[in-house]
C-alpha cells in the first residue's frame, strides 16, 4: 500500500511546476489537501492534490499541464499529515517544485497575486481571482467549476519586472538562484519591489530575461508533451531524432504516423526573437496559418530544405491529428481520448487510508 502511495506521489511530482510557462493553473496547498468532500477521507490528506491535477488536465485535455502550487511552511510539520507527507512537502520544495512561503504568511493573496501576473487560472472554492474554478466531487473523481460572472480568460498584468531576471540573495534559494533563468516564478510585489515570496528579501535584478517559446505537443485534440525552445538554440522534432534538445512524437504515432514522420522531421530555431522552422523530413511539413485565434487558417506545405519564420498563432502538422504549436496559442478543440490520471497507481481505498 505505501509503495503505490509512494508511486502517486510520484505521478503528482511529475506535474509540478512554479514556472508560469508550463503550469496551467495555481493552488493553495493548505485548501486543497483539507477538501474532504472530495473523498470523503480523512481531514487532510496530500493525496488531494492528485486529484485537483486530473481535474486541471481533464478541464484542459491536457496530459502535461503542470500545477503550480503555493504552501504555507507550516505544512511541514502539520501532525494531520503523515511523516512521509511533510517529507514529500518538504522535497518539493527544496527542489523549487512548489512555492513556500514563510510559516503563517497567508497563502490566499500570493495564489491572487500569481492569478493576475500570469493569467493563471486559481483553482480555489475561494474565487476571487479571474479565471477561477472551484473543485467539487464529481461522479468519478473531481470537476472544476467556473465560478459564475468570472470571464474564462484574463489577460496578464504587464509588469516589466516579469522580463527581467532575479536572483534571491538567500543562499540556495530554490525560486530565484542563477540557473532559473528561464522558468523563474513571478517575484511578489506586496511590499512594492519585487521580493522573494519564500524568503521575503528583496531580489537582485540579474539583467533581462532571454525570450523564450512554450511549445505543446498535441496528439488527437490532448496535449502530451509541453517543451520551450529558448532563444539562439534549435530543437528538432520528429519520430525519433538523435542529440540534446529534442522532441520524439514517435511513442504517440499510430502505424501509418510511423511510416509517415521522419526520425528527425523539423527544426524549431529562435533567433533575435524570430521562431523559424526548417523541415527535414521526406514527407514534409504542413503549417495551418493563422494571424488570430478565431481566424480560419491557410494551409502551406514546406518541403525538405525549406525553412521560414513560424507566427505565434500558426500550428504545425507532421501528421494527421500531431501538431505542435505555441502552449499558450493553442485553437480551442475538444480532445478525442482523456488524459492519463495521475492517480493510475492509487489504491482505491487510498485517500482513506487511516493514519
Ligand atoms: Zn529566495
Amino acid at each position: 500500500m505505501r509503495f503505490e502511495v509512494s508511486k502517486v506521489l510520484d505521478a503528482i511530482e511529475r506535474r509540478l511546476s512554479i514556472d508560469p510557462a508550463v503550469a496551467a493553473g495555481v493552488v493553495d496547498l493548505t485548501e486543497v489537501m483539507r477538501l474532504g468532500d472530495l473523498d470523503g477521507g480523512r481531514p487532510a490528506n496530500l493525496l488531494r492534490l492528485g486529484l485537483v491535477v486530473d481535474a486541471l488536465a481533464q478541464r484542459l485535455g491536457d496530459s502535461a499541464a503542470a500545477t503550480y502550487v503555493v504552501a504555507d511552511r507550516a505544512l511541514m510539520s502539520d501532525t494531520e499529515l503523515t511523516s512521509n507527507e511533510r517529507m514529500v512537502i518538504r522535497r518539493w520544495s527544496d527542489d523549487g517544485l512548489i512555492e513556500v512561503l514563510p510559516a503563517g504568511t497567508p497563502v490566499v493573496p500570493r495564489v491572487r497575486e500569481i492569478s493576475a501576473l500570469t493569467g493563471l487560472a486559481m483553482i480555489t472554492r475561494v474565487g476571487g481571482g479571474s479565471p477561477s474554478y472551484a473543485p467539487l466531487p464529481a461522479p468519478g473523481g473531481v470537476s472544476l467549476v467556473a465560478h459564475s460572472g468570472q470571464p474564462a480568460v484574463a489577460p496578464p498584468h504587464a509588469n516589466p519586472a516579469l522580463g527581467r531576471v532575479w536572483t534571491c540573495p538567500e543562499f540556495g534559494c530554490p525560486s530565484f538562484d542563477e540557473s532559473r533563468t528561464a522558468g523563474q516564478p513571478p517575484p511578489t510585489f506586496a511590499k512594492g519591489a519585487p521580493t522573494c515570496p519564500r524568503h521575503g528579501a528583496r531580489l537582485v535584478d540579474a539583467g533581462p530575461r532571454p525570450v523564450s517559446w512554450p511549445m505543446a505537443v498535441r496528439v488527437d485534440g490532448l496535449v502530451r508533451h509541453r517543451f520551450a525552445v529558448p532563444s539562439g538554440s534549435t530543437v528538432t522534432v520528429g519520430r525519433a531524432p538523435e542529440g540534446a534538445d529534442v522532441v520524439a512524437v514517435g511513442p504517440y504515432l499510430d502505424e501509418a504516423g510511423i511510416r509517415w514522420v521522419s526520425r528527425s522531421h523539423s527544426r524549431l530555431e529562435l533567433r533575435d526573437g524570430v521562431l523559424t522552422i526548417g523541415d527535414t523530413s521526406t514527407n514534409g511539413t504542413t503549417l495551418l496559418r493563422r494571424t488570430g485565434p478565431t481566424e480560419k487558417p491557410k494551409t502551406e506545405k514546406l518541403s525538405n530544405g525549406q525553412r521560414v519564420q513560424l507566427g505565434e498563432w500558426d500550428v504545425i502538422v507532421l501528421f494527421e491529428g500531431v501538431e505542435i504549436a505555441r502552449a499558450d496559442r493553442l485553437p480551442a478543440r475538444s480532445p478525442a481520448k482523456t488524459p492519463e490520471s495521475v492517480m493510475a497507481d492509487a489504491p482505491t481505498q487510498a485517500l482513506r487510508i487511516a493514519r
